[in-house]
């Protein structure tokens, strides 16, 4: 499998997105104009991005949406349910376990584990189980992702618990930057970040009446 950058993937998924909502508007095709000024990025980035796992449109008819989704679905991973685990059952756990939508786009939280025996049980048809019986289940049911709902200080040991037991991909939510040792690659969601970096250019705007980002 050919080993590509995380912003080309994180760009293949907001084209997959678009192409989502274009069809859902009745398109068919598309070419990659139409697509680039979704996704807010340039054409030749878009055909560059699908050029790179060999995606070539028709200069005359641009793209087919079903075949372009179906073969990004295919490199994402999409095609198949991929089957996570969550760790931290608190708030923003049980958020996660209600949100159903996640096994629309193919992703299914199958247990939460935690920490607190008070936490233990089925929420929402998801089990809630001990953290020592992590290790067992990841390895029965050959799970590779985990998502980290955790406070933070539990987060970094939570992490080398989770990479010790083979998990391969984890998506922290713990506002602290991890290390994963070995094969493991941890995205992290900082909404805190993100908020603190929108509000500055709220204020930015509301001074200067520009965004300042040059667009
Ligand atoms: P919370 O305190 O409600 O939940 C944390 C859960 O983790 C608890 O159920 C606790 O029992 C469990 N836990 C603690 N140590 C553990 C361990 N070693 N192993 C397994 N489980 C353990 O906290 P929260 O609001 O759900 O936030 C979770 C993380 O997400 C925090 O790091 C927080 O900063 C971050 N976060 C939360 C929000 C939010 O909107 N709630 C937003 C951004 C980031």
């Amino acid at each position: 499998m050919v080993r590509k950058n995380r912003k080309v993937i994180s760009r293949l998924s907001r084209y997959k997105n678009a192409l989502n909502r274009f069809q859902s508007l009745g398109f068919v095709k598309i070419f990659s104009d139409y697509l680039a000024e979704a996704v807010g990025v340039t054409s030749s980035q878009v055909r560059k991005d699908f050029s790179l796992f060999g995606i070539h449109g028709n200069k005359r008819g641009g793209y087919q949406i079903d075949a372009l989704l179906e073969r990004l679905n295919e490199i994402l991973g999409k095609n198949e349910l991929q089957r996570v685990i969550l760790v931290g059952a608190g708030n923003l756990g049980s958020a996660l376990i209600k949100y159903k939508n996640f096994e629309k786009d193919g992703v299914k939280i199958v247990a939460a584990f935690d920490i607190d025996p008070a936490k233990h049980g089925d929420r929402d048809s998801i089990p809630v189980l001990p953290l020592d019986d992590m290790q067992r289940f990841i390895a029965e049911q050959g799970i590779k992702t985990a998502i980290l709902a955790v406070p933070d200080v539990a987060a970094q040991p939570i992490l080398d618990r989770l990479t010790s037991c083979g998990i391969k991909g984890v998506l922290n939510f713990a506002p602290i930057q991890l290390k994963a040792e070995g094969r493991c690659v941890v995205n992290h969601v900082n909404l805190e970040l993100e908020l603190e970096n929108l509000i500055y250019f709220v204020n930015a705007m509301e001074k200067t009446g520009d965004t300042g980002l040059g667009n």
